[in-house]
């Protein structure tokens, strides 16, 4: 398939409507405002995002006047491709230009039992948290829907067109669907690009469109509480949360938002989301850094917060980039902070490491963006060293 140029979502007179960027209801409306009945905009949207279409000449059953209509005043149009990346252990990475010298990375994660694709929300990120690459080049731009569900629509599409070959080989995959999981852990804060990220989250449960279930659809925040609320109540899907510190004194400086909505609220928040989620815990995800986080007293600090929250652990050993100046947890250690947990009752799990020879593990994602910002004019104290404890081992 060839790339299409970036359009943009919202019409002008010269602008055609990408329809990656309409939800259902936005879908309907457009539909309506051109004298079309519903069932026209679930055709549609099926045609869209199920069959992966962007000829309006190929959706056969819709009306030839229809068709004539959206091809004057309709565009299917994912942002375009820069390049595209295939790992070792059958990790893909797509980079897409999503203009003015900025891109953002998309990856697909084919396990045994499931495909997962994480996706970005923003180029770059405001919170600027030390250990991830996407922080360190600061803020671009928040990405449109369009932006959002192209990055879903382009990688399913290319997938199915390869047949199961994005799998790990002998892999067995539990439904006829390629990618099974969304992740919106790529680059950015789905949580401060809200406006954008709900109707993307609604596009990717609607059944006339990707049709993923709540528990298969799961939103990384580094903890936006205001936001929080706002997502438990419009579209409470499975929720992780950036912890990667037990007290406030550590979190303000790896998670800086942490300034702003410190742990007690945090904590409070999750509680009062999973009154609503789909799932009966939180995913608690923690970055393993070596002697800055990976202490048995921090371990216990952490069971603390376990015992306030329903919830598991996901210790993601750090994926290092030259800028960071922080270094991975050995594995040793990681081993045995899992067991302090484990120890706890909490369930925890180490993530693996995927696609690292092709730069696509958790917060490596930085790939050929332009830093454009400065960083420190963001926030305040960014470049403040982080407390490292050095602990005999
Ligand atoms: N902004 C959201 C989602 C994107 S980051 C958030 O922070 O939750 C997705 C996950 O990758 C987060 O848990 C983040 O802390 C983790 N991450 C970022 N940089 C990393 C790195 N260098 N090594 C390992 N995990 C990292
Ligand atoms: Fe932003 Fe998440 Fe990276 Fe922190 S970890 S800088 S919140 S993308």
């Amino acid at each position: 398939m060839t790339a299409v140029s970036p359009i943009q979502h919202g019409a002008t007179a010269s602008t055609p409507v990408n329809l990656l960027g309409l939800d259902a209801g936005a879908l309907a409306d457009w539909v309506a405002q051109h004298g079309g009945k519903p069932f026209r905009a679930r055709q549609l949207s099926r045609w869209v995002h199920q069959r992966g279409v962007a000829n309006f000449d190929d959706m056969t059953d819709l009306a030839r006047d229809f068709r004539a209509l959206l091809q004057r005043e309709c565009a299917v149009a994912p942002p375009a491709v820069a390049s595209a990346h295939r790992s070792r252990d059958g990790t893909r990475k797509w980079l897409f230009e999503v203009g003015q010298g900025n891109a953002i990375e998309t990856v697909f994660i084919p396990e045994d039992d499931r495909g997962t694709l994480c996706i970005s929300t923003q180029a770059g990120c405001t919170v600027a948290c030390p250990f991830c690459s996407t922080g360190h080049q600061g803020f671009n731009r928040n990405l449109r829907v369009d932006e959002i569900i192209g990055q879903l629509w382009w990688a399913r599409h290319e997938l199915m067109a390869e047949g199961d070959s994005g799998r790990l080989a002998g892999a067995a995959p539990t439904d006829d669907r390629v990618i099974s999981n969304v992740v919106l852990m790529g680059m950015g804060e789905p949580l401060l690009n809200y406006g954008a990220t709900l109707p993307a989250l609604r596009l990717m449960l609607d059944d006339n469109a990707y049709g993923l279930s709540r528990r298969r659809v799961t939103l990384s925040t580094s903890g936006v509480v205001p936001m929080m609320d706002r997502l438990r109540l419009d579209c409470p899907v499975a929720l992780a949360v950036s912890l990667h510190a037990p007290n406030d004194a550590l979190r303000d400086h790896l998670v800086p938002l942490n300034r702003k909505y410190p742990l007690r609220e945090l904590l409070d928040a999750c509680l009062r989301y999973l009154e609503h989620a789909p799932r009966d815990f939180i995913t608690f995800e923690y970055v393993m850094l070596d002697a800055v986080n990976d202490t048995d007293d921090h371990a216990r600090q952490l069971i603390d917060i376990a015992r306030q929250v329903p919830c598991k652990f996901n210790l993601i050993p750090f994926n290092p980039f030259p800028q960071s100046g922080l270094r991975r947890s050995p594995a040793a250690r990681v081993k045995l902070f899992a067991r302090r947990l484990m120890d706890a009752g909490i369930v925890t799990t180490v993530r693996k490491t995927r696609g690292d020879d092709i730069d696509a593990a958790c917060g490596q994602l930085a790939g050929e963006i332009q830093d454009r910002t400065r960083l420190s004019a963001l926030v305040p104290g960014r470049r403040q060293a982080i407390p490292i404890i050095e602990t005999p081992r």
